[in-house]
């Protein structure tokens, strides 16, 4: 089968694998779709350090079972899937907590277990996620960034009416405007960059005006600490800050900036199995939210290498389409 590595930083070749094995708890998916997000890069240049290379890099995957393990329950060949790319242990304390995204054990696929940019890939099958057949390829291929989203939400506790100040545009703050909306929650993006902002706002969110303020949450996805300084500013007394974007620079804040307006301030790490996963693929089998309008640059699997070269000069989400 086809599947593209990376060898080096920035370094990526198309290559003939094996096709996997299916154990007897998997399921062996024929990819169809896979986004690409920020981690990916930090992996692509270098950032993020894998075990080995070449390395098989991508987590946000979708397509069609192809063969099922003898123990397999609950999944059949044919259906289309969602793949869930952190596999928790159901063991540790975080685990049998249900908080499942500080799981001790956590496989992290494409970070610390081969990824999923290859045209089969096997998945333990309780970490795949038929969806309704009327989802759209291009909405499924968002299922994963979506969660993520849905689950900072979740958390937040941001309910209808309540207004959202969603700091970046990128991906993952145009998929938070998608879900608070969704939610019947207001969503107002700050976003510097032109284009971005202009795709936020098609997908109904407001722009941010210097004058605002008084907002009731606080999305931070941009990880850059002067953006979560001047969003915090904007918090209602008693408000809600959850940090979806990571940076490993300080964020200046006093205790007195939290105490005196009693504000919240709390990260937002992936979702938590299998409550998080399941809500979402229920909702876009609903279609209540259709999120493929995030993808805005769609690449054959031959041109992976040019995908991932070109994620930052992409507003929304690059995708690699295998079929
Ligand atoms: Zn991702
Ligand atoms: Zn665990």
């Amino acid at each position: 089968m086809r599947a593209v590595v990376l060898t080096e930083p920035e370094t990526m070749r198309l290559v003939d694998l094996p096709e996997p094995e299916c154990g007897p708890r998997d399921v062996v998916v024929r990819m169809r779709g896979l986004g690409l997000c920020g981690s990916d890069l930090a992996v692509y240049s270098g950032r993020r350090r894998v075990a080995e290379t070449p390395w098989l890099m991508g987590h946000e995957g979708v397509g069609e079972i192809v063969a099922a393990g003898a123990e397999v329950t609950g999944r059949t060949v044919g259906q289309q899937v969602a793949i869930e790319p952190n596999y928790c242990c159901g063991r540790c304390p975080a685990c049998v907590a249900g908080f499942t995204s500080a799981c001790l054990n956590r496989v992290i696929v494409g970070m610390n277990h081969p990824g999923l940019l290859a045209e089969y890939v096997a998945v333990p099958a309780e970490f795949t996620w038929p969806a309704a057949a009327t989802v759209a390829l291009d909405d499924l291929v968002c299922t994963e960034a979506l969660t993520v989203a849905r689950s900072a939400i979740r958390r937040s506790g941001a309910g209808p009416g309540q207004r959202c100040l969603v700091v970046g545009a990128g991906s993952q703050g145009l998929l938070l405007c998608l879900a608070l909306r969704e939610l019947g929650a207001i969503a107002t993006v700050q976003e510097p960059h032109e284009g971005r902002a202009e795709l936020a706002r098609s997908f109904g969110a407001e722009l941010v005006r210097e004058s605002d303020d008084g907002f009731d949450f606080l999305f931070e996805t941009s990880g850059v600490p002067q953006a979560l300084h001047a969003g915090l500013a904007k918090l209602a007394p008693g408000g809600t800050a959850l940090l979806v974007g990571i940076s490993d620079r300080p964020i200046e804040v006093t205790s007195a900036d939290l105490v005196y307006r009693q504000l919240t301030v709390r990260g937002s790490l992936i979702y938590d199995h299998p409550a998080d996963f399941a809500d979402t693929v229920a909702v876009l089998g609903q279609g209540r939210i259709t999120p493929g309008k995030v993808l805005q640059a769609r690449f054959p699997l031959a041109d992976a290498a040019e995908a991932f070269a070109s994620v930052r000069s992409v507003a929304g989400k690059s995708w690699i389409s295998f079929d």
